[in-house]
């Protein structure tokens, strides 16, 4: 469920005499906040009233309701990232206490997702500022993981109790893609390691991404993680800025919630970040046989990426058509109907998308133009350098 239609459920499911009700009384302590998703409340309100339903006195005073609710709206909004701030602070400060450590750099990283204590990033370091880039991420990671658990507490109980999205659904999406580009004696393993990979944001496969990423030795994904989550809820102050459908960073791949829900026909963000996962992850650390010269499921192109993996998702859709006709006529249609694919490629994509329709195996279309090639019989030759 989007975030509209959270509230839209909600408005209709708490009935408009409590809505009324709490646009005049909300408090700013976690309970109410937790129940104001208001915008479409409010507006659902101010449009009763301008139809005059329940309201028997004179236009004045309708007037100003609506004033006062769009006022009582203003504020809650206000009061919800002032809170959502508190949070911040307050999970930096609690982090830094236990170390005695600097809470404003803590405080810095849960804002911006930057380490700029002594020793973080790379370069030749001192054992003493080693020790405390160590120390410090210690503790941010804790940071994060208490701010998580205070802004939960502000979303609505329905939201938490959405369960993540099931192994089955993601297995579904992306087994014609695995099927269709990595080599036989590879699938299993890989549609296995990709639906473990993948998760969807919405509130309970967050919490699951958050904790596989923070086992990793890196936190800048599950900062994303944590703020695509919250955005999607109108919890994310708006100067942090996290623009993204989806990340796949090298381990793990994560869709945002909102893209997950999206209309357009021709979109799968599982798949589009699950194919990231095919040219990171290496088949040699299953256990898989490997011929020289292969390194990864499929081995694309540096430069091609991003292509790919558009490809991957908007082919994935096409051949949900069964009859080869109806691929092509829905291919066709892709430069004019798709719309969550960036404008400046959507051109190329969708042509390619065609020429892959109209072929009799789509995916090696795919598979020739984004692909490293390789030499037939013999090792792909690596340049040397000196
Ligand atoms: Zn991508």
């Amino acid at each position: 469920m989007g975030r509209v239609d959270v509230r839209r459920k909600y408005v209709e499911s708490v009935g408009l005499g409590f809505a009324l009700r709490q646009a005049f009384e909300v408090g700013t302590d976690a309970e109410s906040l937790r129940r104001c998703h208001v915008p479409l409340m409010i507006e659902k309100l101010a449009r009763r009233c301008s139809l005059g339903e329940g309201i028997a006195e004179g236009r004045g005073k309708l007037y100003n309701f609506v004033f006062r609710c769009r006022v009582a709206l203003r504020e809650m909004e206000h009061d919800k990232l002032e809170t959502v701030n508190h949070c911040i602070r307050g999970a930096a400060q609690q982090a830094a206490a236990s170390g005695g450590l600097r809470t404003s750099l803590i405080e810095r990283f849960l804002r911006t997702g930057e380490e700029t204590w002594d020793g973080a990033g790379s370069g030749r370091f001192t054992l003493a500022q080693l020790n405390d880039d160590e120390v410090y991420t210690g503790a941010t990671k804790t940071a994060l993981r208490t701010l998580f658990r205070l802004l939960a507490d502000l979303l609505p109980a329905e939201a938490q109790e959405v369960p993540q999205v099931g192994l089955e659904t993601i297995r579904a999406s992306i087994g014609p893609m695995v099927k269709g580009l990595v080599e036989r004696d590879w699938q299993e393993v890989a549609l296995r390691e990709l639906t473990a990979r993948t998760f969807v944001l919405n509130f309970q496969g967050a919490q699951a991404a958050v904790d596989a990423e923070l086992s990793t030795c890196f936190m800048g994904t599950a900062w994303q993680i944590l703020w695509a989550l919250f955005g999607d809820y109108g919890l994310k102050p708006e100067e942090i800025n996290v623009e993204c459908d989806g990340v796949s960073a090298g381990d793990f791949a994560h869709v945002r919630l909102s893209a997950y829900e999206t209309k357009d026909p021709y979109s799968d963000v599982i798949v589009h970040e699950s194919a990231h996962l095919l040219h990171y992850l290496k088949p040699e650390h299953y256990g898989l046989h490997v011929r020289r010269g292969q390194e990864r499921f499929v081995d694309v192109e540096f430069c091609h990426r991003e292509l790919f993996a558009f490809e991957c998702e908007a082919y994935s859709r096409v051949v949900r058509h069964d009859k080869r006709k109806s691929r092509i006529s829905f291919a066709e249609e892709m430069k004019e109907r798709a719309f969550s694919f960036p404008r400046d490629r959507i051109e190329e994509v969708a042509a390619l998308v065609l020429n892959a329709a109209r072929a009799r195996n789509g995916w090696r279309v795919i598979r020739e133009a984004t692909v490293i090639p390789r030499v037939r019989g013999r090792a792909r030759e690596f340049p040397t350098y000196p």
